[in-house]
């Protein structure tokens, strides 16, 4: 007999819903990608990661190997992009090209997706790949989300760009969205500035937004109160604007940790809250003039510190030694002091150790809502791109101070602080009580968000149950 509705729900398994993730080049990028895949596993998806070859940077292919690994259950499907000739791009950062790379071989994804068992219910991917994974997710009829690697504050930015960027915008200050603190000028990244390359990619891809079914956002009220506020406040924002979710805090997981523990033996040795920690992220290099000063700068805050050395973008080009870099007697002057590494640590392992009482950040997204997790107040010296937006939230959110002087550090404007100077910031960093009392509130609120019955976990569970 043929069996009724009612036996036939009960003896079929529940859906489970099939991501696929497309993350887009750097480590800025790809890292909240594979915290998110964690999450969505433990919230019983399928997850297919979408890796693309070659990568940028060797890092980035480390940590794909690792968590593909960590996570047997997560299917890969490799993409090889297109050989890209660079004279044709406009560009000569090699993560960008990496990016353009994606865009440009975007459309080889169609059958990829198309063929994958059980199909797709949902894509996932990075919010610089917009115009071109558009028409593949609408062949697909697929639900479409788009990761925000930053800021909701700098989504207002992004999101509001058809809206200013055609108008004889940026006077002082640029007031995007009702009951958000208007951005002055000088803060807006330089590659938003009318007629730029990426102004004109951004003009495009903020306007298919409403193509979208949403945007994920890294971020939690505790840390951007006022941005969440503003968008969830939907009269105040743009028509068509899919709803923005604030899945964060996204931390860092098991699979991240790497086998190299020396920062964190030098660590165990040192008092609690005694260390200031001073990294600029995945691909910034730093002139070397600018990187001395550092030096000198650490040994005049007379503190301890663990200082990571970046010379170049890309990893596998970064060959040499911490003498040639910095200097040998600088170097050896700063072995009694501190740790001075020129490798990947495990920052989001590191920033929770107790020793760590302060980090002096480039204020890349990942690395604000890494100490917000661990309540390590911040010393902002954004260096480009998004990241003297991030550094306003930073001060407004009260985790940490920001030295506006210091300009794009040393990067666009050929500037270079001195280290007297870099010195008594660190010292004012570390000595001010208020602010570890309010990083650690803002831990504690990160904390609540992440935790069972928080926010975050109601974003998956609201995901996850509209995609079944
Ligand atoms: N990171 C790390 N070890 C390093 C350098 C960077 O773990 O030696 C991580 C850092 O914790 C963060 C990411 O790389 O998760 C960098 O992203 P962020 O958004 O902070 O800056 P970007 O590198 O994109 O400028
Ligand atoms: N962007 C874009 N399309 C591109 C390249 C860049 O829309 O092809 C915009 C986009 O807003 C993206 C940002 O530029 O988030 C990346 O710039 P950022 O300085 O953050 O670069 P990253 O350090 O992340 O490589």
């Amino acid at each position: 007999a043929q069996p009724t509705m009612s036996t036939c729900n009960e003896l079929s398994q529940p859906h489970q819903p099939h991501v696929a993730l497309l993350p887009s080049a750097g480590m800025g990028h790809l890292t909240p990608f594979l915290r998110l895949a964690t999450k969505l596993i433990h919230h019983h998806c399928r997850v297919t990661l979408i890796t693309t070859h070659p990568t940028v940077s060797l890092t980035e292919s480390q940590f794909i190997s690792r968590f593909l690994s960590a996570f047997p259950q997560a299917t890969q499907l490799q993409f090889h992009l297109l050989p890209l000739d660079p004279s044709t791009a406009n560009s000569n950062d090699p993560f960008w090209l990496g990016f353009e790379a994606i865009r440009r071989s975007a459309h080889l994804l169609s059958p990829l997706l198309s063929s994958l068992s059980p199909p797709l219910d949902a894509l996932i991917y990075d919010v610089s790949l917009i115009s071109a994974v558009i028409p593949v997710v609408e062949s697909l009829h697929i639900y479409n989300y788009i990761l925000f690697p930053s800021s909701a504050r700098m989504f207002s930015l992004f999101s509001h760009y058809p809206n200013f960027a055609s108008k004889a915008i940026f006077g002082d200050v640029l007031e995007v969205i009702p009951g958000l603190k208007p951005i002055p000028r000088s803060s807006i990244p330089p590659y938003l500035i009318p007629d730029s390359l990426f102004a004109n990619i951004a003009k495009e891809d903020s306007h298919k937004l409403p193509k979208s079914n949403g945007v994920l956002i890294n971020t939690f009220e505790g840390l951007e109160s006022e941005a969440l506020e503003a968008f969830s406040n939907r009269k105040s924002v743009i028509e068509g604007l899919p709803p923005v979710l604030a899945v964060g805090p996204l931390v860092p997981c098991e699979f991240e940790k790497g086998e190299w523990d020396e920062p964190l033996k030098w660590l165990n040795e040192q008092e609690d809250g005694s260390v200031v920690y001073v990294s600029f992220g995945s691909r910034t290099a730093m002139s070397r003039d600018q990187l001395r000063e550092v030096g000198h700068g650490l040994l005049k805050s007379e503190c301890r510190f663990l200082w990571v050395v970046k010379d170049k973008k890309v990893d596998k080009e970064d060959k040499e030694g911490l003498d040639e870099v910095v200097g040998h007697e600088l170097i050896e002057k700063m072995r009694e002091k501190g740790l001075v590494v020129k490798k990947w640590v495990d920052q989001g392992e590191l920033l929770g150790h107790k020793a760590v009482g302060g980090f002096v950040s480039h204020c890349g997204w990942n690395s604000v809502t890494e100490a917000a997790w661990h309540g390590v107040p911040i010393l902002a010296w954004p260096q480009r791109g998004d990241q003297k937006i991030n550094a306003e939230v930073v001060e407004m959110s009260g985790v940490g101070i920001w030295e506006k002087s210091w300009g794009w550090g040393g990067n666009d404007d050929q500037m270079v602080v001195k280290g007297e100077e870099i010195g008594k910031r660190i010292r004012e960093l570390m000595g001010k009580e208020l602010l570890r009392v309010q990083a650690a509130h803002i831990r504690e609120e990160a904390r609540k968000a992440f935790g069972v019955g928080g926010n975050c976990e109601r974003m998956f569970k609201q995901l996850v149950e509209g995609w079944k």
